[in-house]
């Protein structure tokens, strides 16, 4: 008889139990919770762009060469980019979404039992690849301000310390980390990666700094501005060495041809979808005037395309429960920090309307 094998005891101990990312739900799942039609939520937990793709894009991905694989070199990408950016085309690495990169960044520099630096409340992505590298995570709070605490992080760094991560514009919060924070942080001398995933809507970059510190890595994303969410394509900017480091170590054809297609053509077609970005943020605009007018809310002012709303007397979650029982759906948090917020993305200003109504009528 054949002996039966305890699967799990072969999965690496420290994957076997893993704490699980808190990725946000399908359209499918949520339009099934509604009890309506997918056409009829209004999905504002994903930070998704409601303009969706540039036409330019859609036709370019509908002609790729689907029965060829990628080039690995990512020349063609490197090379728009480049143009895009100013960075030089061996500063650049391209990924299946920033998230890749993230990963790949893990790979290449954490070894089990070192450890990385967030500055809570942030993305979630950080402390979850460094779970699964086998690292760990030292959290900074930021301050009442959700500012980055820099004296904090100095205190907080050890020699198992190997990367900072610092998020600019901040997800979920909103605010930026100044020029002057990243630089005092890079002088720490370990690797800081910046995580510009919002920046078109921020317009602030610290770009300029990789020539000058061999220890940065930028990252941005085409998810947001230029609407590819679905398709996955993110890039890095940093220094050659660590760039040609970080292509030897990728899948080769991470990239696949429809999303190198379409970046190649949303950033020809920059233009527009840079006009869509100042219609997100006129809206961010309108939406964070409306909120700050209502009593029992308090909106945080926002240079990504999404707003972080904190509520006062534990409203937060009954305000989440009434916008998803009416097909709105928007982000929430389960820290303590973040327990009476929710993040909302801007939509279009009629995604808005409806979001301010199921408000207005609760508070
Ligand atoms: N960084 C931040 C701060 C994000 O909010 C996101 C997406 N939510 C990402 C990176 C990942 O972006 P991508 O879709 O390119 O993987």
């Amino acid at each position: 008889m054949v002996q039966p094998i305890n699967i799990k005891s072969l999965i690496r101990q420290h994957l076997s139990e893993i704490e699980i990312y808190d990725s946000v739900e399908s359209p499918e799942d949520l339009a099934l919770k509604a009890g309506i039609s997918k056409d009829q939520i209004i999905k504002l937990n994903g930070n998704e762009n409601p303009y969706g793709g540039s036409p330019k894009a859609i036709e370019a991905v509908a002609n790729s060469d689907f029965h060829i694989y990628p080039d690995p070199g990512q020349k063609e990408m490197r090379k728009s980019l480049s143009q895009y950016t100013g960075a030089d085309p061996d500063e650049i690495v391209v990924g299946a979404g920033a998230d890749e990169l993230i990963d790949l960044i893990f790979r290449l520099f954490l070894s089990p039992g070192e450890k990385i630096l967030d500055c809570e409340p942030t993305f979630g992505m950080y402390s979850f690849c460094a779970r699964i590298a086998g690292g760990s995570v030292s959290y900074v709070q930021r301050d009442a301000r959700f500012e980055i605490d820099v004296k904090a992080v100095r205190a907080a760094v050890d020699s198992s310390t190997k990367i900072i991560f610092i998020t600019s514009p901040n997800n979920p919060t909103g605010n930026l980390a100044s020029k002057e924070q990243i630089v005092e942080i890079l002088r720490m001398g370990l690797l800081v990666v910046v995580d510009e995933a919002y920046y078109e809507f921020s317009g602030q970059t610290v770009q300029n700094l990789v020539k000058d510190h061999q220890n940065l890595i930028v990252l941005r994303t085409m998810s947001k501005w230029a609407g590819l969410a679905g398709l996955r394509v993110g890039y890095g900017i940093t220094n050659p060495v660590i760039a040609s480091h970080l292509m030897d170590i990728k899948p080769p054809y991470n990239v696949n041809v429809a999303a190198e297609s379409a970046l190649i053509s949303s950033l020809e077609d920059a233009e527009y979808l840079l006009s869509n970005v100042e219609k997100i943020k006129s809206e961010r605009e309108r939406l964070y005037g409306i909120l700050k007018n209502i009593v029992g809310v308090d909106p945080w002012p926002s240079q990504g395309n999404y707003i972080l709303c904190e509520f006062q007397n534990n409203q937060a979650l009954r305000i989440y429960n009434e916008l998803a029982s009416r097909g709105i759906f928007v982000r929430n948090f389960r820290s303590d920090r973040l327990i009476n917020c929710f993040r909302i993305a801007i939509g279009k200003p009629e995604d808005s309307d409806a979001f301010v109504k199921v408000i207005s009528e609760i508070l």
